[in-house]
């Protein structure tokens, strides 16, 4: 019988972040599957009611907290006194919890101090002969390894994108408060303001439906002999601008500002996918202009739908690794997808 807690920490609205949601199914999942265990909720905030009211129809046992101003702010000093303590009054045998970048720093040390067994970046969790298993990928997302542990407490630090967002009805929650004494030194990281860029300035978004890559051909000369670098900028800021997609990229086109060649401007290594770059997860994709090169497209492991488009027709979007391939010239069909939208 397993003791479960799930773990989560308000937002700067005192909600609770998607991921947090997500991870709760994980955990409904892990009590379902287990005869006989219990959950425990455990909230982290500066004011923690309103996020546990809108639980409170998970059918946890119990909701506990630590809660104050201290606890309102990301600070891995009391971020890891305030897990510790809601695993030790919990008793809890396997903690979930998601792995938001709050959590994701604080959660090994919190580990350590439990004398817990932790495991990153769940991607998913089955019940096998009564046992629970998590799934993990390695070596940048070729190799999926099932593990069962049989250390107890087991931590596991949730992906997002991976379960069902928890949806239920909000109730009045009684919440059960854990204190945490706190020393001065503890909380001598101040946390004076977050700078975030701007809605339309931020291209790397997470939640998006689509994610849309775009590569290198966007920078090469075009059949006229010349390249078309602003005119590329216009057609991929308008259609960001209207699909709300996410961009990524080629490692080839963020590479060329490096090696002094014309660039897009909005491009960083932040919007590389691939092996070396990021693994992003959306229901679909549209890379236009890159060659879908395997160090690239590995890249696009958990994109469900793939096309893409290119003026070669053995391009390795062909060779099997897009669901449809456009043979065709991107700057005209971005240019036709933009208008349509327009109208839209
Ligand atoms: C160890 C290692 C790690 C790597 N890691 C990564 C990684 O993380 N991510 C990554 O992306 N790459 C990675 N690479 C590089 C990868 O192998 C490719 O070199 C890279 O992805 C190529 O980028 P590209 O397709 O944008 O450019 P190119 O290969 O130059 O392809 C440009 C494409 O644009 C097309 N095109 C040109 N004009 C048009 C037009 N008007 N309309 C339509 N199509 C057009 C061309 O036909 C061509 O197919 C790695 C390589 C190695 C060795």
């Amino acid at each position: 019988m397993e003791k479960i807690l799930f773990l989560a920490h308000t937002d700067t609205n005192g909600n609770l972040p998607k991921l947090a949601l997500e991870t709760l199914s994980a955990a409904l999942q892990v009590q379902k599957g287990l005869a006989g265990s219990t959950l425990t909720v455990g909230l982290v905030g500066e004011n923690v009611q309103a996020a546990a009211d809108s639980v409170t129809a998970c059918g946890a046992a119990k909701i506990l907290s630590v809660r104050g101003a201290d606890f309102g702010v990301s600070r891995y000093a009391t971020d890891v006194k305030a897990i510790e303590a809601l695993g030790a009054a919990s008793g809890a045998t396997v903690i979930l919890a998601p792995a938001t970048s709050r959590f994701a720093r604080a959660l090994p040390g919190a580990a350590f101090r439990l004398k817990a067994a932790i495991d990153t970046h769940i991607s998913g969790i089955q019940i096998t002969d009564g046992a629970l298993q998590a799934q993990r990928w390695y070596y940048r997302q070729r190799m999926m390894a099932t593990l069962t542990r049989a250390a107890r407490p087991w931590i596991l630090a949730v992906d997002s994108g991976v379960f069902p967002v928890w949806q239920g009805a909000k109730g009045s929650a009684k919440v059960e408060a854990v204190t945490v004494a706190l020393t001065e030194k503890e909380k001598r990281t101040k946390v004076t303001g977050i700078e975030a860029p701007s809605a339309d300035a931020q291209t790397i978004r997470p939640d998006a439906a689509l994610l849309f890559v775009a590569g290198a051909g966007w920078t090469k000369k075009q059949m006229d002999g010349q390249t078309h670098v602003k005119e590329a900028e216009k057609l991929i800021l308008d259609f960001l601008k209207s699909s709300k997609a996410s961009l990524g990229s080629s490692k080839s086109l963020v590479d060329q500002g490096s090696e002094g060649e014309a660039v897009l401007p909005f491009m960083s290594h932040l919007n590389q996918v691939g092996q070396t770059g990021s693994t992003p997860r959306h229901p679909k994709g549209l890379a236009a202009c890159c060659h879908g090169e395997e160090p690239h497209v590995v890249g696009w492991r958990f994109i469900n739908e793939r096309r893409a488009i290119n003026t070669d027709a053995n391009c390795g979007w062909a060779q099997g690794k897009a669901d449809v391939l456009y043979v065709a010239d991107a700057f005209t069909v971005m240019a036709k997808v933009n208008e349509l939208l327009a109208k839209n």
